[in-house]
């Protein structure tokens, strides 16, 4: 039998991408439920910040003109607190002013109050020269009038709403969360708390990819709808799928996509759609498969859900979700970024023998900021995962020497 070729990664993630066309139905939130959204359209700045020239500074608001020389005495015309509006500066005189105020008119400059003395006549004498401009926050110098505080696609962050907040706007519009059906596959899984630890019968495992999915799947901004286990059988299997495919957006599974005779998951979505397997030429993590259920037992204009069938493995079923299905997540939700930025770090370790496939090594920084390995890359050692800040992202048939650069994804960039 001939072994089908190994997919590069980056084909198998762009024929994915390519189907990831935003959904529908984005809608305003209020603010404090936007965080992590992905924004729905540019957000167009409805007034300029600062609205007027401010003071940076508490102290005294000056025509810098009039302050020429250290050792000037003026009297103090007017006092302006945060929240008010002062009148023009008069001329030879100063005004009492404290951060955020608005400048008076006439005014150019503030000159901090550790620079200044007040005189026994009330006069404040500078004992500083103010450059023009000086300490002044000018209008508009945050967010111009009608400029684009905020693209479209930006996933929200604290600080892009507080920028949203700075122009008044309560509301965001955001992109719709995608509904993910999520199943695990296989009669050996037991569920925890279903059984105690000391009674699980011999050739059972506890289902741990439920819960890594769960998890990454509501980080990345998508609702999702428990599917539970899916037993190693055609038609509970066939149900179960067309049935989610109705109401979601994208159905997710783990194990059951090898080509075995018990892998039941294949042939389904098959007959209930279409389906690319792949062996993808990354370590871990080879089988993957994707492709769509079509809703209402095959009428086109009923529309389809996607499909994403992740390896069984644990460690292969994280790095496949990480590397795979979380930009797709992403790209449904319209998110400008899919992909995490590279990080070069030097490694403490070293691959002294080739591989032919992609491999994504569990690492840690060491404290000397090197990445240093855990001791057993095996695909089945989830502790790794939990050891690990990241991963070394190795092309194939790439050899790392200690002190090289390679490029490391850290976990903390992916599971947001
Ligand atoms: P399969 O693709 O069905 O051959 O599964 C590959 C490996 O992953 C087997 O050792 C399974 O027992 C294991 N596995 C499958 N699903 C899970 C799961 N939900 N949690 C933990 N291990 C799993
Ligand atoms: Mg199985």
């Amino acid at each position: 039998m001939s072994r089908a070729p190994l997919t590069p990664l980056e084909d198998a993630l762009a024929a994915v991408l390519a189907q990831a066309q935003p959904l529908p139905g984005a809608a305003f939130v209020d603010l404090l439920q936007a965080d992590g959204r992905v924004l729905a359209a540019d957000c167009i700045a409805p007034l300029q910040v600062p609205p007027l020239d401010n003071s940076a500074m508490d102290g005294y608001a000056v025509r810098s003109a009039e302050v020429a020389q250290a050792g000037t005495a003026l009297p103090v015309s007017q006092r302006i607190p945060a929240g008010q509006v002062g009148t023009a500066l008069q001329v030879g005189t100063v005004a009492r002013i404290f951060t955020g105020a608005p400048l008076p008119p006439g005014a150019d400059a503030i000159v901090m109050q550790e620079d200044c003395t007040v005189l026994d006549d009330g006069r404040v004498r500078f004992d500083a020269v103010p450059q023009p401009g000086q300490f002044v926050r000018r209008a508009g110098q945050d967010i111009a009038l009608g400029s684009t505080a905020l693209q479209a696609g930006l996933r929200l962050t604290p600080a892009a709403l507080g920028l949203a907040a700075s122009l008044g706007l309560a509301q965001l519009p955001v992109a719709r969360r995608p509904r993910v059906a999520l199943f695990s596959t296989g009669d050996e899984l037991a569920l925890p708390g279903s059984i105690a630890p000391q009674d699980l019968p011999p050739g059972h495992i506890f289902n741990s990819n439920r819960y890594v999915l769960a998890s990454l799947l509501q980080r990345w901004g998508c609702e999702v709808v428990d599917g539970g286990i899916l037993p190693d059988d055609r038609a509970a299997t066939h149900t179960a799928l067309a049935r989610a495919a109705e109401d979601c957006d994208l159905l997710v599974t783990s194990a059951g996509v090898s080509v075995g005779e018990e892998d039941h998951v294949r042939p389904v979505v098959e007959q209930l759609g279409a389906l690319s397997l792949w062996k993808i030429a990354m370590k871990p993590g080879k089988p993957f498969a994707f492709g769509h259920v079509r809703r209402s037992g095959g009428d086109p204009a009923a529309g389809r859900a996607h499909f994403i069938g992740l390896p069984g493995n644990p460690v292969s079923s994280l790095i496949t979700a990480l590397v795979l299905l979380r930009p797709f997540v992403l790209a449904l939700q319209g998110a400008s970024v899919v992909q995490p930025p590279a990080h070069w770090l030097t490694a403490d370790f070293e691959i002294t023998q080739r591989d032919s496939r992609r491999e994504f090594l569990r690492a840690r920084r060491n404290a000397a900021g090197q990445l240093e390995l855990f001791a057993n890359q095996n695909s089945g050692v989830l502790t790794s995962t939990v050891w690990a800040e990241g991963l070394v992202d190795n092309p194939a048939q790439t050899l790392i020497a200690r002190g090289d650069s390679v490029r490391f994804l850290p976990f903390s960039e992916l599971l947001t």
